[in-house]
């Protein structure tokens, strides 16, 4: 059985590489030939060092795979998901006969990348309760038609199509994409590609936690500004028109959110066009 499955896990991967590359724009493709020629004739011996190095990986991932004791992606996944088939999906036919013919979440949810913080682990979403965007630091960038489209994508999909009763924008303790922010130089001078230029998103809240919090550390001011940033994106939420229209029509609800997960603690708070104290603390 368990060959089986990975052979077909592997055809899947393989199908779906080739239909990334042909989704690829053809002047970027082009390009990233062109970088690669003109790497492998500066390097003429790129190629021979490229064959022994595969041949290493090759073996090591061979000697890694009949060791026990060595970390095995594949056999992660597949164990992870026989488990759900076994667990989950055979033990609930009825919820996933109802989610393939389509989906009625409830919430948006904006979460960060971080993998200690996935939603349905810590709120026990169920497939079908919550459509998520994750990024770096949970951020919802202004409505833009030219920037960051995949997020209003997710957005308008979400309010217009999917008509979620509420979007919620959840933060969390010890965020490296909120520490990346409140690290940022005042000259904004920048050392990442595309990380800063991010997180810069909530720059507005950086600059409320420096100018208000003076007096506390640097990390007493970025747990702040963890939830400072919530803030901001609970306000970028309402440029997008169709959000605003559905708040004003009290079809959706904006939801702030703090996940603590050095304390274990849960706090979630409301926007009703001002921040109003916190509805719950767990
Ligand atoms: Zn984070």
């Amino acid at each position: 059985m368990a060959p089986k499955f990975t052979k077909c896990m592997l055809l899947c991967c393989s199908a779906k590489v080739s239909k990334e590359e042909d989704s690829m724009g053809s002047e970027s493709y082009e390009e990233a030939i062109a970088a690669l020629s003109k790497l492998l004739s500066e390097k003429a011996d790129l190629g021979s060092v490229a064959a022994a190095k595969i041949k290493q990986v090759t073996a090591e991932l061979e000697a890694a795979a009949a060791d026990p004791t060595k970390f095995n992606p594949v056999k992660r996944i597949e164990t992870g998901f026989l488990h759900f088939k076994k667990e989950k999906y055979e033990k609930n036919p009825d919820l996933y006969s109802a989610l393939a013919k389509g989906q009625s979440p409830k919430f948006l949810v904006f979460a960060c990348s971080d993998s200690r913080v996935c939603p349905s682990h810590i709120l026990d979403f169920q497939p079908g309760e919550a459509f998520m965007v994750r990024n770096i630091a949970n951020m919802v960038p202004s409505y833009d038609k030219k920037k960051h489209t995949g997020v209003g994508a997710a957005i308008e999909y979400a309010v217009l199509h999917l008509k979620v009763e509420n979007i919620v924008v959840i933060g969390h303790s010890c965020c490296g994409g909120i520490k990346g922010l409140m690290s940022i130089p005042d000259d904004g001078t920048t050392a990442t590609d595309f990380i800063e230029n991010w997180v810069s998103i909530c720059a507005p809240a950086k600059t409320k936690v420096k100018s208000e919090c003076t007096e506390l550390s640097f990390l007493e001011q970025c747990n702040n500004c963890e939830k400072e940033a919530v803030n901001v994106s609970l306000g970028n939420l309402l440029t997008y028109p169709f959000v605003r229209e559905a708040v004003v029509k009290k079809t959706v609800a904006l939801k702030g959110a703090h996940y603590d997960f050095v304390n274990g603690k849960f706090d979630l708070w409301n926007l009703d066009f001002q921040i109003s104290p916190s509805l719950a603390a767990v």
